[in-house]
């Protein structure tokens, strides 16, 4: 069984990044990646920290917009607008959830498709749906893509079960598997709350990814001997022996999973690690984009 190590592969993915800002920074071009966020939920404050310290690793300009949670929608689109219009900004990523007044889809909308590093506006939504290379996909499901490649697994032709059809990992999770050319051709099934007989139609992944937001959902029994697994489950669940009174668990039963897998993502340190990778990447590929280098 493969261990598939997603914090060695996020290595390589910044080491990409930081050569490929170094060549934008030899022809006096310097990418820049703004995050906003709103209110002051810990877990989202923490993702905030944690981009706008990767952004200064990698040499990329980092403004980081923290507004109080009584920010208006109107005060929020205005601040979007600015960014859209600011030569040193090539990327905008307004973190998610905003507080409850506040128009998720109306704010992603409001962003410059060609600075949506997110992956979240319609017109890069659709770019994916018709396989044109210059959208931005979302980068957790990229970055479960670039760990397929990255492991020697090529998706060709097998078939790829995605639990879960959220917008931000498991559609286009499937799209990506679907697409064609490389990291994609395989044959997808897209399972979720609604499907019938979920284990039978798992149990046939030669490639299966969870993105279920249940801790240790998926069980040995959901899983055919030799498959590969992607976890994408992030769950904090009571532990009072950890130091925080919590520990980070996925979406798949790791002890009696593992054993039946060619390849499986632990969690943490499997797909966790990349999704902050393929944001920095996805930030030069926009800064590339606009300054048309
Ligand atoms: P959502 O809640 O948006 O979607 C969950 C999906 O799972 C839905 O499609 C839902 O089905 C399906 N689902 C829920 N319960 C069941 C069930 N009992 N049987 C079958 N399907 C079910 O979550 P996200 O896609 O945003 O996130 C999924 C997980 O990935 C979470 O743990 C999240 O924390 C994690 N995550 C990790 C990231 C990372 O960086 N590693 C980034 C983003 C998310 P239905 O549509 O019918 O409701």
């Amino acid at each position: 069984m493969q261990l598939i190590d997603g914090k060695q592969i996020a290595l390589q993915v910044h080491a990409e990044t930081r050569s490929a800002v170094q060549a934008l920074k030899a022809r006096g071009i310097v990418p820049g990646l703004a995050v906003v966020l709103v209110g002051d939920d810990p877990a989202s404050r923490s993702y905030v920290r944690s981009k706008d310290k990767m952004s200064h690793e990698l040499g990329i300009h980092s403004a980081k917009h923290e507004l109080p949670a009584t920010t208006t929608q109107e005060e929020l689109i205005a601040l979007v607008e600015k960014l859209n219009a600011d030569p040193a900004i090539h990327g905008i990523l307004v973190q998610s959830p905003p507080p409850p007044h506040i128009d998720e889809a109306a704010v992603i909308r409001a962003i410059d498709p060609r600075k949506d590093v997110d992956g979240f506006h319609p017109v890069n939504v659709a770019k994916l749906a018709l396989d044109d290379p210059s959208g931005f996909v979302p980068c957790t499901p990229l970055g479960c893509q670039r760990l397929l490649l990255a492991s020697g697994i090529d998706p060709a032709g097998k078939h790829a079960v995605v639990i879960g059809r959220s917008m931000i990992v498991g559609k286009p999770m499937a799209l990506l598997l679907m697409a064609k050319g490389k990291g994609g051709d395989a044959t997808v099934t897209v399972v979720h709350s609604r499907s019938r007989n979920l284990a039978e139609l798992t149990r046939q992944a030669d490639i299966l990814v969870a993105a279920i937001g249940r801790p240790g959902f998926v069980k040995a029994g959901h899983v055919r001997e030799g498959a590969v697994v992607i976890d994408v489950g992030i769950n904090r669940v009571e532990d009072p022996t950890a130091a925080k009174g919590y520990r980070i668990v996925g979406d798949v039963a790791f002890e009696e999973v593992a054993p039946k897998c060619s390849a499986i993502t632990p969690v943490p340190g499997g797909v966790g690690p990349m999704t902050i990778a393929m944001l920095m990447a996805n930030t030069v590929k926009a800064c590339r984009q606009i300054s048309g280098v």
